[in-house]
């Protein structure tokens, strides 16, 4: 009896152990900002209400990687002013894949520079590319040298693509056109580069039959989930997600939290996606790691060590 009873104590804490060990995760669209970075600092949450419990730039770092270590988000492509980048990247190499990001077309990034950082691994991802904010479509000429460079380096190219915050060109950005959000406009990008390794950014949110559309004639075309899982009625997410799904994207589609300057924010993002009970748990797997893990080409050891993490 008193070996039944250890056994069934070792048992249930293995069990426990289990459950407890969070299964990794990676975040394919996250940004390092500095605290003011959104414009008025405390500017709230736009689910919560509450504003950022972040007041110093180290403080929102630290906020943001205390929550990427509770969830096991073993990498993040991030993307942000170079120097914050740098900065999250060199507290923690293995964990950040810095993006370059493109909001003012006044600042574009130099061509040569790009091509040094995306060399040394500095840089790995191109984007987070918002051309519809500064009322272009993802194919304008301007953006034609930097998409050839990523085709060239073989390096992952994310586009953003949807909508904006309500009232967006009445505040910061009189040029954002939500025409411009359509991810159909990606066509023509996709046809002059077809060897580019494109993720369309916030699932192509609201236009579910142009992002089938694309998705289904130009398989290597990704997408991510990011800000749609947590900001927009989680009823609304889950049915437009069920649609990607039952349009047999299921092994494109990954995750990404969008984090800006509300480190809770990877939680809810987290939570949009457990939540959706239509999903199986291999699809979720899928969602949360396998997908962006064959986008990025992480190699085996690497998807080995990041299991054996936490
Ligand atoms: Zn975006």
């Amino acid at each position: 009896m008193k070996i039944i009873l250890t056994l069934f104590a070792l048992l249930s804490s293995v069990l426990l152990i289990a459950q407890d060990a969070k299964l990794p995760i990676i975040d394919m669209h996250m940004h390092s900002y500095s605290v003011g970075y959104m414009g008025e600092s405390n500017i709230p949450n736009p689910v919560t209400g509450r504003p950022s419990g972040a007041a110093s730039d180290k403080e929102l770092m630290q906020a943001t990687f205390f929550e990427m270590h509770r969830y096991n988000i073993v990498k993040a492509v991030t993307s942000g002013p170079l120097d914050v980048v740098y900065r999250w990247k060199t507290e923690e190499p293995k964990r950040f894949i810095g993006g370059v990001y493109f909001d003012e077309v006044t600042s574009l990034p130099d061509l040569e520079q790009l091509r040094q950082q995306f060399i040394t691994g500095r840089l790995g991802v191109l984007g987070e590319l918002v051309a519809q904010h500064v009322g272009l479509s993802p194919s304008d000429s301007l953006f034609e040298p930097y998409l050839s460079l990523a085709e060239e380096l073989d390096i992952p190219v994310g586009i953003h693509t949807g909508l904006g915050p309500a009232g967006t060109p009445y505040t910061c950005c009189p040029k954002f056109r939500v025409t411009y959000g359509n991810p159909i406009l990606l066509e023509e990008v996709l046809v002059s580069h077809p060897k580019l390794r494109l993720y369309i950014m916030h699932g192509g949110w609201p236009y579910l039959e142009e992002t089938k559309a694309i998705m289904s004639v130009y398989p290597q075309v990704y997408a991510d989930l990011a800000t749609i899982n947590w900001i927009i009625p989680r009823e609304e997410f889950h049915e437009y997600l069920r649609g990607l799904i039952r349009a047999g994207l299921d092994k494109r589609l990954m995750f990404g939290s969008d984090q800006m300057v509300w480190p809770e924010v990877i939680g809810l993002a987290i939570d949009g996606i457990e939540s959706a009970d239509f999903l199986t748990e291999e699809q979720k797997r899928d969602i949360f790691y396998n997908n962006a893990a064959r986008f990025l080409r992480i190699n085996d050891e690497e998807i080995r060590n990041h299991h054996q993490q936490k």
